[in-house]
């Protein structure tokens, strides 16, 4: 019963103090790497239990490595252009803490309680910011890479960005971790290093960035989550063993019974081991046979690799030293040597250099349409300016007016033409010149030449996403990674009569094929005119999905922007339970639906009626996932539309006005008779021709329909089973 209000208590204390607390996901992290590779597990086992008996033999006899340790550090900024970009001042003062704490030297260590200060001391480790890179070029020993994973972290953003672990400690900084576990919201976690052997590629410290040090974005902490993980990739247990009153396989640190939270300085002593008496505030049982240290005094809820707030920790103790220094003599030796630290530009000998700026820049806006201004924000790094502080910059904005600038953030610069845009950014100090471009990294679409309503993709056009009308084209994310794809291998019958008869082709995407997990997947329609369109309006599409496995997280969202892409308004957002339309079974190989697999979505368009120029964009957000198939984008009233409705893609005349030199042009989205007829402004018919089309662009030249018209103004109709488009033609002397 006492053990039940305890545990409620300290829950409540969870949730009081949630803010300050140090909610660190090393042993989930350890867990997981475990669970996928239990031959792997095995061995970090056995590494894991040869080490702490090593351990325990040297401190038997007095064995003991007094040496000094010096670490490279980088830290990856990762970043989506918000205040997750992170100060270089911030990063400093953070390697500040994490040293003073280490070596003892923090300003509360006098706070220490008496009884524990003689088991209190300097690791004798100390972490430098590496000043050459793996490629020996001068650093600043930060990187910062934009990427929309920062929200969603993980051990994702490990793969934008690593250096190598054998050489330096890595420390990732994002804005969201994106993993719970029952004590919340994880703010950092560690790898061991005794599987650094088996999972290089995800050794290092992940830490939030408003967790990372006590200045800027972290101004309300004092920076002890980095000092917490580095001690667990250092080797470190937390001090209750992860078990009631388990071993963190330190000697000079009393048994704790589980961790503390929101315990403090005021609470000392806290759980005083009384044997046989006192029942109110006692703790745990220490182990005779190796503890040194008395538990009388209570439990050292002021170590740091307890779970008490920052305010409330202020040491390690001795033999925690001892241990971490072992760890490195055990796997992390080469990161110590002196080789590496001349190859890294953290040994005692180097003289630090003025580096040339590494460019990086946002913009407040990247899709837009023609005539649309946009800001850029220079965001160069890797500049130290206390040592250099002049940096020049020079932009170029391909298509832009102005083409070029000189300004640190250049505003106000226009792109009249649709197009894809590259910007470059040259950044350069006394140390010389570097260049960063970014291609097409400005869209902008033409808000004139929109498909008419309504408007039909079925994904047939073995050209898809790009048409011979670049107007008509479709935006496809990157297409390097795995991203949205036609696809022959199924397609929707759903909709009778779309296909016209032809039924071969969707799109489909698979987030098990992301290069990183959660990367975000987009798909934006060609803008579509509502102008004559009267509610309701909706977009229909044709889904197929299947859940991969348990941990399949797939997310479809779906967004609606009536200027060019420039804003988005979101309208739907599909979790990978309302995406499944199979029988709900998991498919760990391909998943190819059958015809009864297809459902149809919607969505309202109504609240664009009368917009000209409107978007829509489909993204999947998503980790191991299946395939998920889109099949039959139509924008219409109502679902009843079919293709024989709506045969003609867009119609254009050109040049118009002219003087009877004109060329008719207008896509068929299925092979078909169609008939072209010039009629005068009074309904008569001048001409008429009727033709057997293929379903792609077609053109036809007025001159042949009808050569030498005189000046005047006339139709020009085309007409299939009865559907028919109409557009004025305008010819002068
Ligand atoms: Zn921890």
């Amino acid at each position: 019963m006492k053990k039940l209000i305890a545990i409620t208590f300290s829950l409540f204390t969870v949730i009081s103090t949630a803010s300050a607390q140090n909610w660190c996901g090393s042993m989930e992290h350890r867990d997981e790497l475990n669970s996928e590779r239990p031959e792997v597990a095995k061995e970090i086992e056995r590494k894991f239990n040869a080490f702490n008996k090593l351990q325990q033999e040297n401190e038997a006899s007095g064995v003991k490595n007094s040496d000094h340790y010096v670490i490279p550090v980088v830290f990856h900024i990762i970043h989506k252009g918000g205040n997750e970009n992170i100060s270089f001042a911030q990063i400093e003062d953070q390697m500040r803490s994490l040293n003073e704490d280490f070596a003892y030297l923090n300003e509360d260590s006098e706070l220490t309680p008496d009884a524990f200060k003689a088991y209190a001391g300097d690791a004798k480790i100390e972490f430098r910011l590496a000043q050459l890179d793996p490629e020996g070029n001068c650093t600043q020993g930060v990187t910062r890479t934009f990427s929309q994973l920062t929200s969603t972290a993980n051990n994702n953003v490990k793969e934008l960005i690593q250096w190598d672990p054998y050489k330096y400690f890595n420390v990732w900084v994002v804005k969201e971790i994106d993993k719970e576990t029952s004590y919340g919201t994880i703010l950092g976690y560690a790898q061991f290093p005794d599987e650094l052997w088996s999972n290089a590629a995800t050794d290092g410290v992940i830490l939030r960035d408003d967790y990372c040090g006590s200045i800027g974005t972290a101004s309300s902490q004092v920076g002890r989550t980095l000092t917490h993980e580095a001690g667990h990739w250092l080797n470190l247990r937390h001090i209750w063993g992860d078990a009631t009153c388990g071993t963190d396989h330190v000697n000079d640190t009393p048994a704790a019974e589980e961790p503390n939270f929101g315990i403090c300085l005021n609470d000392y002593p806290y759980r005083i081991s009384v044997i046989g008496g006192d029942t109110i505030n006692s703790g745990c049982t220490p182990d005779a046979t190796t503890q040194i240290i008395s538990q009388l005094n209570g439990e050292m809820f002021m170590n740091y690799m307890d779970y008490s707030d920052d305010n409330c920790m202020n040491m390690f103790s001795l033999l925690q030293g001892d241990r971490m220094r072992s760890a490195i003599d055990e796997f992390r030796s080469v990161l110590v040597s002196e080789t590496n630290l001349i190859a890294t530009g953290t040994n005692d000998d180097y003289i630090s250099s003025v580096c040339i700026p590494t460019p990086e820049f946002t913009a407040d806006y990247i899709y837009g349409c023609p005539g649309d201004a946009y800001s850029f924000f220079n965001e160069t790094y890797n500049v130290d300016y206390s040592l250099d502080s002049v940096v020049t910059y020079e932009w170029t904005f391909e298509g832009g007016t102005p083409a070029t600038s000189t300004e640190e953030n250049p505003e106000d610069i226009i792109f009249l033409e649709a197009g894809f845009f590259p910007i470059t950014l040259s950044s350069t100090n006394s140390a010389g010149e570097r260049s960063l471009l970014k291609e097409a990294y400005i869209t902008v679409t033409d808000d004139e030449a929109n498909m008419s309503f309504p408007y039909i993709q079925n994904f047939e056009s073995t050209e898809f996403p790009t048409f011979p009308t670049e107007s008509w084209n479709w935006l496809v994310s990157s297409q390097i990674d795995p991203t949205w794809n036609r696809t022959t291998e199924a397609a929707s019958p759903t909709i009778t009569g779309i296909d016209g008869g032809v039924n071969n082709a969707a799109l489909r995407i698979r987030s098990a094929s992301f290069t990183s997990e959660g990367d975000r997947h987009t798909l934006i329609t060609p803008t579509i005119d509502l102008s004559n369109a009267t509610a309701p309006i909706n977009a229909y599409y044709d889904i197929a999905y299947a859940q991969k496995n348990m941990g399949t997280n797939d997310n479809l969202r779906v967004y609606i922007s009536d200027d060019c892409g420039r804003t988005w308004v979101s309208k739907k957002n599909y979790d990978t339970e309302s995406l499944i339309t199979n029988d709900g079974s998991t498919i760990f190989l391909p998943f190819v639906p059958t015809e009864d697999e297809w459902e149809r979505f919607q969505v309202s368009l109504s609240t664009l009626a009368g917009e000209k120029n409107v978007q829509i964009k489909f993204e999947l957000i998503g980790e191991n996932g299946n395939w998920l198939y889109m099949d039959n984008f139509i924008v219409s009233n109502s679902n009843e539309v079919s293709l024989s409705e709506t045969i003609f893609g867009d119609l254009a005349i050109y040049p118009n006005p002219s003087q009877g030199d004109v060329t008719i042009e207008f896509e068929l989205y299925k092979k078909a008779t169609v008939k072209i007829a010039l009629s005068n402004v009074y309904g008569a018919t001048l001409a008429t021709e009727v033709l057997n089309l293929d379903a792609t662009k077609n053109s036809v030249q007025l001159n042949s329909l009808y050569p030498n018209l005189k000046a005047g103004v006339y139709f020009i109709q085309l007409e299939q089973n009865g559907t028919t488009m109409t557009k004025k033609v305008v010819i002068t002397d």
